[in-house]
């Protein structure tokens, strides 16, 4: 078997041949600086014109409100230094699951004197609502939860989020990474001030993202320097990538339901099976509100890690944890977090599908699934004591 199978598409995915073709011609023909005013300029210009309204329709937003950036993270630290200087109080809440794009920024607001609420998630990964709403204070800037989670898939209420802070008068950000695009998101409906993306999860490039601040958020500089993103990000702008992620994001919008549908089979039948054909597993993350390529499985008796390079060299790509915490020795925060045992957070694995995915690609996953956590277990003195005992 020569053919590799991907199954890591919530740390990134294969760029679409439509989106390169798309994104070519702003690397050669139509190169210009879209600042220039001559007709290469003007024409960069209105393709990133042209995609900052696709990327807004999206969400409902307006196209003034899109800053590009160069990725989530990016787009997450800005919008907490916006909060920062857009509001009085020294408070944050965030949920204990954030990507650490969010929490690591939310450490080092901590030397500037701020203070974080970090709030749990129940045994699913959706936040506490009740914890949320007790810890708002009078000097609260900002809630930031993630509108789905990387790792489990969990779908968070941001629609009861985004209400709960408007009532409240404190900004609300949402880093909706994993979502975009694949979930249905309406910030005025939503009450959401800020939102993050990038292009890399949905099939678009890598290095370019986009924050949403509405119009309840005054702009303060991430990059001085030159008027690009009205000045609030100075920089040529990457016009390539932000065609990239504009067209990416159309063609994820373009068939979404027949999309949507198709991978929800595939996963619930990746899910079904490992669940009805492996022993002692246990899937992490909510049982049906989670993100339809996501699966996560703690395998008791087997080291995820151990999973993933038995099963990469089988030609099956998966992932132990999130990708940002690789080489990391503790197990994930966020298993840890809704409650899994240590040492079945050791044992997790998370498979992310795509549109890319076939059912003979989950069929070969599951069947190398079985034959991996096979091995490993035999190896295992405890799942041999316990299988001695029975
Ligand atoms: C991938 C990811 C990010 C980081 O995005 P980059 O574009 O890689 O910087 C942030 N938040 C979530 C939830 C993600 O999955």
């Amino acid at each position: 078997m020569n053919e590799r199978i991907y199954f890591d598409n919530a740390a990134t995915t294969a760029v679409r041949q439509e989106v390169i073709d798309a994104m070519l011609p702003y690397y050669s023909k139509e190169f210009g600086n879209p600042s220039s005013i001559h007709n290469y300029g003007t024409t960069a210009a209105q393709a990133v014109s042209e995609s900052r309204q696709t990327l807004a329709n999206v969400i409902n937003a307006r196209p003034e409100d899109i800053y590009f950036t160069s990725g989530g993270s990016e787009s997450d630290n800005w919008a907490i230094e916006l909060a920062a200087c857009n509001k009085k109080g020294k408070h944050i809440i965030i949920s204990r699951i954030e990507h650490h794009a969010i929490l690591r920024k939310c450490e080092a607001m901590k030397e500037k004197g701020y203070d974080i609420s970090v709030i749990d998630v129940d045994e699913w990964g959706v936040v506490k609502l009740n914890e949320l709403i007790k810890a708002i204070r009078k000097d609260t800037i900002l809630i930031s939860v993630m509108t789905a989670n990387n790792e489990i898939g969990t779908i968070e209420p941001i629609e009861r989020i985004g209400r709960i802070a408007r009532a409240n008068d404190i900004l609300f950000h949402t880093d909706a990474v994993q979502a975009f695009a694949q979930i249905h998101i309406n910030v005025r409906e939503m009450n959401i001030d800020m939102l993050s993306a990038c292009a890399h999860k949905l099939h678009g490039p890598k290095g370019v993202g986009l924050l949403y601040a509405g119009e309840r958020v005054k702009m303060k500089p991430m990059i001085y320097g030159g008027m690009q993103e009205n000045g609030a990000r100075a920089g040529t702008e990457n016009v390539p990538g932000i065609v990239g992620f504009a067209k990416a994001a159309k063609l994820s919008i373009d068939g979404y339901n027949e999309r949507i549908r198709r991978i929800l089979y595939l996963r619930n039948y990746l899910i079904s099976r490992i669940m009805s054909e492996v022993p002692f597993v246990r899937l992490n993350g909510h049982p049906t509100n989670r993100l339809p390529s996501n699966a996560n499985f703690s395998f008791q008796f087997v080291e995820g890690e151990s999973l993933v390079i038995l099963l990469d060299l089988k030609g099956i790509s998966v992932s132990s944890g999130s990708a940002c915490s690789q080489g990391d020795t503790n197990p994930s925060y966020v298993l840890s977090a809704i409650g899994v045992p240590q040492d079945m957070a050791y044992s997790a694995v998370r498979l992310t599908i795509s549109e890319d995915t076939t059912k003979n690609d989950i069929d070969t996953a599951v069947e190398a699934i079985k034959e991996v956590v096979a091995e490993l277990r035999s190896k295992s003195s405890m799942y041999n004591s316990l299988m001695r005992r029975r």
